[in-house]
C-alpha cells in the first residue's frame, strides 16, 4: 500500500535519517527485539510515557483524579502524576470551556494528508494553546525543542486545518501557542508563541519536504551516527546492536519520539 499520509514523526525520521523512514513507512518493518540493558530500560521508560498520556486523557474527559490515580502503580507514573496534579496551570482545567483532548487535525500537503494529534488542545478568549506531554528525563533544550517537526506541524496545521475549531475562521498564528509540559520538571514548561512569518516559513518548508518525500528514489544512512544510537533499526543497518549510553540525552529523546503514535495506522478525519 503506498504512503499516503504524514506525519510530525514520520517527517521527523525524513530529516533525521531517509533510511529509517524509509524503514519504517514504507517498508514497515517492526521493531527488532531488543536485547540490550540500556535499551530495556528504556524501552520500560517510553511504556510508562504512553501510559501516563493515557492517564491524563482519563482525566480530562472527566473521569475523577482518585480512581485515575490508583492506576499510577510504578515510582515513575506516581510522580508524573502528582506533579500534573500540582501544576497550577491544569487544576481548573476540567472547568475551561473548549477542552479537546486527543484532538486530530489534518490537510492535504502535496501528494499526501498530513496528520497531527494533539494531547490537548484548548481553545478559550480567541486564543488556541497546544499542550503537549512529555515523560523526558531530561529538559530538553528550547532551541532543540523549537527546530523540532512537532513544533513546526502542530502550530502550522492548526492554522491550516483549525478554522472548524475557531467559528469558521482559521486562527491567526499569532493567537496560537504551543506548551511542552515535561512531567519530571513540572515548573519549566516550553512555551512558544507563533508570528504569520514562522507559519509561513514552516508551511512553505513542509511543502517542499512533502515534494522531496514523493520523489525521493534513495534513502541514504544518515551520516550522524548519534541518531543509530537508539534506533530500533540498528541492526539493519549494520550501525551495533548495542544501545546507546542512556546519558546521550537528546538522542534519547529523539529515540522517545520514535514510538509516537503511527499514524499511518490510525483514520483520517475529513475536513
Ligand atoms: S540505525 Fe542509523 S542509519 Fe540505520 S535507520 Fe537508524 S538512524 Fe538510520
Amino acid at each position: 500500500m503506498p504512503l499516503t499520509t504524514l506525519s510530525q514523526s514520520s517527517l521527523q525520521d525524513y530529516a533525521d535519517c531517509p533510511r529509517r523512514f524509509q524503514l519504517r513507512y514504507l517498508e514497515r518493518l517492526s521493531y527488532p527485539a531488543v536485547e540490550s540493558e540500556p535499551a530495556l530500560e528504556n524501552e520500560k521508560h517510553l511504556q510508562e510515557g504512553e501510559y501516563f498520556h493515557r492517564l491524563v486523557q482519563q482525566y480530562l474527559i472527566g473521569i475523577p483524579a482518585g480512581k485515575i490515580g490508583k492506576l499510577a502503580n510504578t515510582a515513575n507514573l506516581e510522580r508524573w502524576w502528582e506533579n500534573f496534579l500540582a501544576t497550577p496551570d491544569f487544576q481548573n482545567l476540567r472547568g475551561v470551556g473548549n477542552l479537546l483532548p486527543e484532538a486530530a487535525l489534518s490537510a492535504p500537503l502535496g501528494n499526501y494528508r498530513l496528520v497531527a494529534k494533539y494531547d490537548l488542545l484548548i481553545i478559550e478568549n480567541g486564543k488556541a494553546i497546544i499542550y503537549d506531554w512529555k515523560t523526558y528525563r531530561k529538559r530538553p533544550r528550547n532551541e532543540w525543542l523549537a527546530a523540532r517537526m512537532q513544533t513546526r506541524v502542530y502550530r502550522a496545521l492548526l492554522v491550516h486545518a483549525g478554522a472548524h475549531l475557531n467559528d469558521g475562521k482559521p486562527f491567526e498564528p499569532e493567537q496560537i501557542e504551543m506548551v511542552y509540559w515535561f512531567a519530571e520538571y513540572p515548573n519549566e514548561p516550553a512555551r512558544f508563541t507563533y508570528t504569520s512569518a514562522q507559519y509561513k516559513r514552516d508551511w512553505d518548508s513542509l511543502v517542499k519536504l512533502a515534494e522531496e518525500v514523493a520523489a525521493a528514489s534513495s534513502f541514504p544512512l544518515t551520516d550522524d551516527r548519534t541518531k543509530c544510537l537508539y534506533c530500533p533499526y540498528r541492526s539493519y543497518c549494520d550501525r551495533g546492536v548495542q544501545a546507546g549510553d542512556v546519558e546521550q540525552a537528546e538522542a534519547e529523546m529523539e529515540a522517545e519520539e520514535l514510538f509516537d503514535v503511527n499514524f499511518e495506522q490510525i483514520g483520517e478525519i475529513a475536513f
